[in-house]
C-alpha cells in the first residue's frame, strides 16, 4: 500500500528537516537565502523578489537565477515600478543569466506593470481572493499555472499548491496518480492536505530536495526515506 501525502510529508521532513523556501535576500552581499526557523512576514521588497524568482526560475535552475537575481539587486531594481519603466535592453543584460533572457524580461516588465497598475502593495494585491486572483495571475503574458502557484505560496502566502515536474515524477513512482496534467495532480494534494501554505511549501521543497538526492531521473531507491512506501521503490527492492 503507498502511503498518503501527510505521511509522505512526515517522512521527508523528519528525514531532511524544514528547507524554509522560498530563498530570499536579507542581505544584499549574500543574495537568496534559506530561512528554516523564519516565522514572520516578508518584506515588500522580498515579495518583489520572490515573483521575480518565480519568473526567472522557468526552465532553468536555481542557481544561474540567483545570479540573475544578485545582478538586480546590484543595479538597485527591486522596486517593482523601478522593473517596469527600466529600458527592455537593461532589463535583459540583467537577466541573462537566467536564460531565454529576452522573453524573460518582457515577461517581467509585463507583470511589473501590472502588479504596478493595481495600485496597492504586493502584500494587499496578493491578499485577495484567491480563484480570482490565481485567474488574474494566469491572464498574464508568461505566468504558467506553477509560476502562478509559486506566486501565491510564496511571494502572498496563500494556500495554493505548487506542482512541478519533480512532484509528478514522485507521485507516478508512489504510485498516487497516472495522470500528470497540472490540474488533476494538484486536486490530488489539495483534496488530502490541509490548506497550509507552510506545509505546501516544505512539501514542494521536500520534493524538490528527494528529487535531487534520490528520486532523480534514474531513481537511487536504495536509501530513499519513502522506500517503505513507494510502489515503484518496492518492486525494485523485490525485483519485480
Ligand atoms: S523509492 Fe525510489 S522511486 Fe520511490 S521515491 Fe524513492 S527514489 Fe523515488
Amino acid at each position: 500500500m503507498t502511503a498518503p501525502p501527510r505521511a509522505v510529508y512526515r517522512r521527508l521532513l523528519a528525514a531532511y528537516g524544514a528547507q524554509g523556501w522560498w530563498p530570499v535576500t536579507v542581505k544584499a552581499s549574500e543574495g537568496p537565502v534559506y530561512r528554516p526557523d523564519f516565522r514572520g512576514a516578508l518584506t515588500e521588497r522580498q515579495r518583489a523578489e520572490v515573483c521575480v524568482g518565480a519568473i526567472l526560475t522557468q526552465n532553468t535552475n536555481w542557481r544561474n537565477v540567483e545570479t540573475a537575481l544578485r545582478g538586480l539587486h546590484r543595479a538597485g531594481v527591486w522596486d517593482l515600478g523601478r522593473l517596469a519603466s527600466w529600458p527592455p535592453r537593461r532589463v535583459e543584460r540583467l537577466v541573462r543569466p537566467s536564460g531565454y533572457f529576452r522573453q524573460k524580461a518582457k515577461k517581467l516588465r509585463l507583470f511589473a506593470r501590472h502588479a504596478v497598475s493595481r495600485g496597492t502593495s504586493l502584500r494587499d494585491w496578493l491578499s485577495g481572493p484567491l480563484e480570482a486572483l490565481r485567474a488574474e495571475l494566469l491572464s498574464l503574458w508568461g505566468v504558467g499555472p506553477e509560476t502562478a502557484d509559486s506566486i501565491l505560496l510564496y511571494a502572498g502566502g496563500r494556500p495554493s499548491f505548487v506542482v512541478d515536474a519533480y512532484t509528478v515524477r514522485i507521485g507516478r513512482r508512489i504510485g498516487w496518480f497516472r495522470r500528470h496534467d497540472y490540474a488533476h495532480v494538484q486536486r490530488f494534494f489539495t483534496g488530502r492536505l490541509p490548506a497550509s501554505p507552510r506545509d505546501y511549501a516544505e512539501l514542494h521543497a521536500l520534493f524538490v530536495e528527494l528529487a535531487k538526492r534520490h528520486c532523480r531521473s534514474a531513481p537511487v531507491c536504495s536509501g530513499c526515506p519513502l522506500r517503505e512506501v513507494c510502489h515503484h521503490g518496492r518492486s525494485a527492492a523485490s525485483g519485480a
